[in-house]
Formats: C-alpha cells, structure tokens, sequence
C-alpha cells in the first residue's frame, strides 16, 4: 500500500495526540486525564531472533503497548507488517483504549506488532516467531489482564500458535483460553469474529444514514484494502445493496461503474488471483446487459482514494490521506475502517464531510473478541445469529451516542464528538479510581454523602 509519507505528513501517534490534546481542551477534560492519556502506561519491546529455514538467523522487533487499563484489561491486536515501529504501535494502542469506550465494552487498550513482511517467511518460520513472541510476552498478558487478538496479516491460525505456546508456558488452567480472542472456532473461537469488524463498520454506516434520512440503496462504494476487513465489509455492503464501484488491495485495484460482484471476486482472488482486469466481475442487473467486463479500470490506491464515489471506505493502513491528497477526495462521506487512515492535518481539511471515525467505525472487531472471551469465561457458546444480533445493537447504539454529542456540540465533528464520547467515558473510570485528583466541577471521583 502506498503511503503517502512525506517530512511533512504526521506520525500516526502525533495525529493521535494533536486529537486528543484538541478535543481535551475543547471540552474542558482534567489536564491530568489528559496528559496521562497522552502516553502509554507500558511499553514492552522484545528482540526476536527468528531461526530461517535455511540455517541463517534473522532478528526481528516485537512490541507491545498497554496504553490504559482503566475501564478493563488491556484489549488489542497484534499485526505483522514491515512497517510496524514503536511510534505506530502507540497510536493503535491509544486508539483501542478510546475504541472500546465509544462501545462501551469493559476493556482498555493495548496493540502488538512484529517489523516484518509475513510473506517472506514461510509457515514453519512464521510459527516459530509467533511462539518465541509470546514467550517473552507470556508474563504481561492473559485473560484479566492483556488480552491480544488478530489485526493487519495475523489470523485465527497465528492465534492458534499464540495460545498452545501460552499454555504450554502457564499451564491449561481455568480461562487460559480467554487469553486471546479471534481464535478458530475449534480452539474457543466465536461465530461471527471473522467477519465482525466490516459487519460493524456496515451497521454503523447504515446507522448514520438512517438517521440522517438518507436511503442506502445504490448508493456507490469505494473501498481501499481487500484483507480480512475490507472484504467482508465489501461483500455484506454488495449485499445490502450498495453499489461498489472500486476495490483495491496493496498491488492497486479496479473500477466498473455498474458496480462489482463481490462475492464472485473474492471468489476468483482465493483461488489465486489478483486484483486486476481480470478479476473484474461487474454487477449486471439484466442478464447479459450493461456495460462489459472490458469496461473495467485498472486504477492505483492513488486514484481510488479521489474516485467520485457516495462513501470513501479506506480499509488498509494509516496515513492514506494526507494533507496532499485530502483536496482531491470526491466522496461524500468516509467510512474510516483502517485505524488512522486520514493524518491530523487532512482530517482538518476534511472538517465539513461526515467523517464516521475509525473508533467508531471499525469497533465491530473488539466488540466481537468481547463476545468471544466472554463466551470463553462462562464456557458457553452462541449462535452467529444471537453474535450478529449483539453485535448490530452495540454498533447502531454507539453510531447514535457519537451523533447525540454531535447535536449537543454542534461544532464537533464525528471524530471530535467520538473522542469526547470516549474521554467523558474513560475520565469517569480514572476519576472513580482516584489517579488523578477531581477538580471541583468534577462530578465523579469525590467522596459526596458521606454519612
Ligand atoms: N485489531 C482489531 C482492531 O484494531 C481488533 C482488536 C481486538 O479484537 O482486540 O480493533
């Protein structure tokens, strides 16, 4: 994916604290709360030396960030990806921690990552370094405390290698398997994680236009990233009846105005093929009509972003839309399911398109590993159904919780009625907790009716 870096584009954790430090000051936050939001509580940083296949020794880096326990254990994922570093991690942390307050969930946030290109390594070395991560995060993590979960090129089979080495190391003992979630359904996974994040980020999407009196049918998609999230939401969306026009993945993408019929793309592309030409299965509504599969764009990630498009979905990774492209955006409202995908600077050019927010937006994921850890802890398992069902209650609520700040603040933008949203949420916690000392017109946190 390309990523628009540039010496003047933001690092993800300074888009993260110019937010917090702007929508802190606007609602007049406890400085405090502020300030110890605005760093990690701990960083873990491990050198991992991962055996090749061939003899030879490569050493990578692993992180882990628990950025605030507050509201619960620390929740979050862990990616693999060349461009994993201690600043991108921070961020994501951070961000999980305000995520799971917009949703309510009893967690707080944390994220994990390893600087490395998974296909480049095969099965055998991906396992090893999987193992040898959790043994030295073995100490630091478990089910009332950290709780991992996939994020960008890790999946339910990494998971499947986090938790044998983590019981291996701590015994199978009572809730062990609540240690991590997106788990295979056959190792305690839960129905309905896979697909949770584009699922979520599809009911708060249809939350949003119900309640601003917009019909969704037809309405024309965009979306940047084919992985785990923006395929599934691309996929539900087609079924709802959105119309996605354009598709891409790391390598680029493709455009047909008629719309793509995603099921047969996705289709196509497991059984090995790319996102190009010939992968273009346009959505003919006559049989046999409409324009020809030859009618198919191949477009870059750059052209993507600017396609003039009803709804902009950037479902990859961060910093795609930057101060030097956020003029050209032609949508009319974005649907961030990346973390951080717009830089601090763009999203201020951005200010008058509803932007619905990556905490927000892509919050289906971590609310469906709530699902599944506590289905681990009571060893009872649900239906997809009763997931889906849980899981659109919780994403159209907190769609409306960020749309009722927005109409008390009306300067507010999504993200900035988001933030406060899950600032009042976490500045409760912390208050109730007595870290920091409550001012006088701080509700919570003092000792009233005292008998
Ligand atoms: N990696 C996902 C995210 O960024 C899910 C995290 C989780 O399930 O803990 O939200």
């Amino acid at each position: 994916m390309s990523t628009n870096s540039s010496s003047t584009t933001l690092s993800p954790y300074q888009t993260f604290t110019s937010t917090l430090r702007e929508v802190g000051a606007s609602m007049n936050a406890h400085p405090d709360i502020i300030e110890l939001l605005s760093k990690p509580q701990r960083i873990i940083q491990v050198q991992l030396p991962v055996q090749r296949d061939n003899g030879s020794t490569d050493v990578y880096h692993g992180y882990r960030v628990q950025h605030n326990n507050a509201r619960g254990p620390y929740k979050g994922g862990i990616r693999f990806h060349p461009s994993v570093s201690l600043n991108e991690v921070k961020a994501l942390a951070a961000w999980m921690t305000l995520k799971t307050a917009v949703v309510n969930i009893p967690f707080g946030g944390a994220k994990g990552g390893i600087n490395i290109d998974p296909l480049k390594l095969s099965d055998q070395e991906l396992q090893r370094l999987s193992r040898s991560f959790i043994e030295h995060l073995g100490p630091i993590i478990g089910p009332a405390t950290d709780i991992p979960a996939p994020d960008i090129n890790t999946n339910a089979q990494v998971m499947a290698w986090f938790t044998d080495e983590y019981m291996k190391l701590n015994g199978h003992r009572e809730h062990t398997i609540a240690t991590f979630t997106g788990k295979p359904l056959s190792l305690g996974g839960s129905q309905g994680r896979e697909a949770a994040t584009g699922r979520g980020g599809l009911f708060a999407l249809q939350e949003y236009l119900e309640q601003s009196g917009q019909n969704h049918q037809g309405l024309t998609i965009a979306v940047q990233g084919f992985g785990n999230v923006g395929a599934h939401f691309a996929r539900l969306a087609d079924q709802a009846g959105f119309k996605i026009v354009a598709i891409s993945d790391a390598a680029g993408g493709i455009y047909h105005q008629s719309g793509l019929d995603i099921t047969a793309v996705i289709k196509a592309r497991a059984a090995g093929g790319q996102l190009n030409k010939n992968l273009c299965y346009p959505k003919l509504t006559v049989k046999n009509a409409g324009p020809a599969a030859t009618d198919c764009q191949q477009i870059t990630n750059q052209e993507l972003l600017t396609t003039a498009v009803d709804i902009l979905v950037p479902a990859a990774i961060e910093n795609q839309i930057t101060a030097q492209n956020a003029g050209q955006i032609k949508a009319k409202i974005i649907l961030e399911l990346a973390n951080g995908p717009i830089s601090y600077p763009a999203d201020q050019l951005l200010k008058n398109l509803p932007i619905i927010p990556d905490i927000l937006a892509n919050a289906g994921g971590v609310t469906a590993s709530y699902y599944e850890w506590t289905q681990n802890l009571q060893n009872l398992y649900w239906e997809e159904s009763e997931v889906n069902t849980r899981l659109e209650l919780t994403m159209r609520r907190a769609m409306r919780e960020v749309l009722n700040e927005q109409t008390s603040h009306p300067d507010l933008s999504l993200r900035q009625a988001a933030y406060q949203l899950a600032i009042n949420r976490l500045q409760e916690a912390i208050l109730l907790r007595s870290w920091v000392r409550p001012r006088s017109q701080d509700t919570v946190g003092h000792l009233n009716n005292r008998r």
